[in-house]
């Protein structure tokens, strides 16, 4: 496996500043990639807009149930004259609420962007992620989302290696904005209980070595415990439920960078954090592969039907003009 500053080579010679500009406007994200390939640089629909022809029932649930305790907590106050009024008004409810949560989310976002630039700037890694909070973003949910990223770097010793890197793909036409690469220590064996473990590699080099390198595998000769570090890409997500289409997004990511860069995460995980405990859950892709192929199937379709609507769209013009 590649060390660290090998891998940021690599991925500052594939994905240089400028190769991608985002140009996010009204109708939704889109990145123009300039690689000198065409005489016009194609701009591409992100990731995630491509991926939302997938209907989210939870959500639709959500806002009918918000809508409608709405209505139930304000129903005394109708009448006639208002009853338009509250309609209006239980129908934006959801979308507020929604907002707020992402807005939650996109903090969290940005606030461990933050501190792993800083991390990757320095060379070291920040004793205490909380206090990098700036003042006035100090909202409990932000502060538990945080304290379990950090809990999450200290338990599998996460190094960051890239933060938020623009990729594309000229055959699926799309392009997005990856959260992290970072590399990270998985227990192959667990340890044995009461172990003073002597922890070598395989050119019998000290654990202490492994560690300042943070490559390659390790293990103890006496009772057999075994970690390596592995090269990860890691989305980080703070809401409650882990959608479909997350995966999907995350594994293209996966698919995308590995064509541009030529080197395969070896990983492929969601972290999740909690906004009320300080905890995280790790959601292993599995098989990001497979799941990068049926999610390049969904940019089909959209394709489809966009072509559709461009057929339609000059349907139109047409009977307008004779
Ligand atoms: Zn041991």
């Amino acid at each position: 496996m590649l060390s660290i500053p090998e891998i940021q080579a690599k991925i500052k010679a594939a994905l240089p500043l400028g190769r991608v500009v985002p140009r996010h406007n009204e109708h939704g994200h889109f990145y123009e990639v300039i690689d000198g390939n065409d005489a016009i640089p194609p701009v591409y629909p992100s990731v995630t807009g491509k991926l939302a022809i997938l209907k989210d029932e939870s959500l639709i649930n959500y806002k009918q149930n918000k809508a409608l305790e709405y209505m139930f907590a304000h129903y005394s106050e109708f009448t006639d004259a208002n009853i338009m009024e509250h309609i209006e008004i239980a129908k934006a409810v959801p979308q507020q609420n929604l907002i707020q949560a992402s807005d939650v989310g996109t903090e969290i976002h940005d606030i461990r962007q933050l501190i792993f630039e800083k991390w990757m700037k320095d060379g070291i890694k920040p004793a205490d992620f909380v206090a990098l909070i700036p003042p006035g973003q100090d909202d409990i949910r932000i502060v538990s989302a945080i304290r379990a990223l950090q809990k999450f770097v200290e338990d599998h010793d996460y190094t960051p290696i890239a933060c938020e890197l623009f990729v594309y793909s000229h055959k699926l036409k799309v392009a997005g904005t990856l959260d992290d690469l970072g590399m990270m220590r998985q227990v192959i064996r667990k340890p044995g209980q009461e172990c003073d473990h002597q922890l070598l590699n395989g050119s019998g080099e000290k654990e202490s070595a492994i560690i300042k390198s943070r490559n390659g595998k390790c293990t103890c000769m006496v009772c057999d415990y075994q970690y390596k570090y592995e090269f990860v890409l890691l989305d980080l997500k703070s809401s409650n439920a882990l959608k479909d289409h997350y995966f999907q997004q995350v594994a293209l990511y996966w698919k995308m960078f590995s064509a541009l860069v030529g080197i395969k995460p070896e990983r492929c995980i969601i972290l999740q954090v909690s906004k009320e405990k300080g905890t995280y859950k790790i959601e292993d892709l599995k098989r990001p592969g497979k799941i990068a192929q049926y999610a390049s199937y969904m940019m089909k379709v959209d394709e489809g039907i966009q072509f559709i609507k461009s057929l339609r769209r000059n349907n139109q013009k047409e009977i307008i003009t004779l």
